[in-house]
């Protein structure tokens, strides 16, 4: 199967060649793929050629919304979305009051292997494509933007998968979501989230590209680190730091430090201090999140107060951080509970 979402604005055009049409025609179906529509719902489109576009093994989007699930307790929406090939990606759309965030997933399982996550459960299937990314911000933009409602205005690759192991299609995907004559998702409101492979953080930035980076720390020592992030054998969290410097000298962003808190391991004063120390004079920000529940983990979320005063010690030692609240839990549609599949319904 061949993905038109798949195809930058030029693509498109050299296929639509190809077929005898028309220049109007790229853009007509460009902005009718960035509208989520399937090739039989683009009006407009001449019969014949969606057929023969068909009848070459052509889709125009990468996905469906197979389910999704709305938390009773802030509005969250968990989708389960089906690939071509029958894999099941999930992603979260949150809605705030400045718009609405939907987080992304760039791989159906994940390679990485961190102690806490469901993602990484049973490895990696495969990677995304650019336009099986991009396929999910335009279905749930449309699901959302229908009725006058609001649609994607923030994206976030923090679904399942690690973006910067999949370096190519991501880089793609953020050049079709920015397409002034497609979707054009403003590249400001777009994040990417990264345990930290600090050869790719430095090549996105010597490639250009200034997504927001988030940095999967978790703590500021190598030993706990390597025990529960197995990308720690392969860098230090002194390489972490050093290439998001790097990386904030090249684009002028600065640099976001995720810190999901774990009961007894990365909650005790010992780590605030060495975190400020580490991050000392760095223009960056630290979020604190309590690590979700995650049923096949031993891993117990910390409490309030040990967040609380976590929090405080960053604070006295001039560390700007957040306590960010989990959203979606009861779906099980929080950072680190997503999953390749559900299976019979149990999940
Ligand atoms: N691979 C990327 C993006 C996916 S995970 C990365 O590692 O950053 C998005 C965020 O959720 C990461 O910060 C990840 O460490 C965190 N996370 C994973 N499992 C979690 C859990 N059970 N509770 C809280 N955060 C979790």
């Amino acid at each position: 199967m061949n993905l038109l979402c798949d195809l930058s604005f030029d693509a498109l055009g050299e296929l639509l060649r190809g077929y005898s049409q028309p220049s109007f025609r790229t853009k007509q179906i460009f902005s009718h793929i960035a509208a989520g529509r399937e090739l039989g719902a683009m009006t407009g489109v001449p019969k014949d050629l969606v057929k023969r576009l068909e009848d070459d093994g052509w889709r125009a989007l990468g996905l469906t919304v197979e389910k999704s699930f709305t938390s009773a307790l802030d509005g969250t929406v968990k989708y389960l979305y089906a690939l071509g090939d029958g894999n099941i990606v999930e992603g979260v759309l949150m809605k705030y009051k400045y718009g609405n965030t939907l987080c992304v997933s760039t791989q159906v399982g994940c390679a990485m292997g961190c102690a806490f996550c469901a993602s990484t459960l049973g490895g990696l299937v495969r990677d995304l494509t650019a336009g099986e990314i991009l396929s999910q911000v335009l279905v749930v933009n449309a699901l959302n933007a229908e009725k006058d409602r609001r649609g994607v205005t923030n994206v976030v690759l923090m679904g399942s998968g690690e973006p910067l192991d999949n370096y190519d299609n991501v880089t793609a995907f953020l050049d079709l979501l920015a397409d002034e004559r497609g979707i054009n998702v403003s590249r400001r409101n777009v994040s990417l989230s990264t345990c930290g492979l600090c050869d790719r953080i430095r090549k996105l930035a010597d490639d250009g590209y200034a997504p927001v980076l988030t940095i999967s720390l978790h703590t500021p020592f190598d030993e706990l680190r390597k025990k529960i992030m197995p990308i720690a054998n392969k860098y230090s969290v002194a390489e972490v730091v050093g290439a998001a410097k790097y990386y904030f000298e090249k684009t002028g962003r600065r640099v976001i430090f995720e810190y999901s808190m774990i009961e007894g391991e990365n909650d005790t004063r010992e780590c605030a201090l060495a975190l400020a120390g580490l991050l000392k004079g760095f223009p960056s920000h630290v979020n604190l999140i309590r690590l979700n529940y995650v049923k096949e983990r031993g891993l117990k979320g910390s409490c309030d107060t040990a967040i609380d005063k976590f929090s405080k010690i960053l604070d006295n030692n001039g560390v700007s951080n957040t306590v960010r609240r989990s959203m979606g839990s009861d779906i099980e549609g929080a950072c680190g509970q997503l999953r390749r599949k559900y299976i019979n319904n149990k999940n």
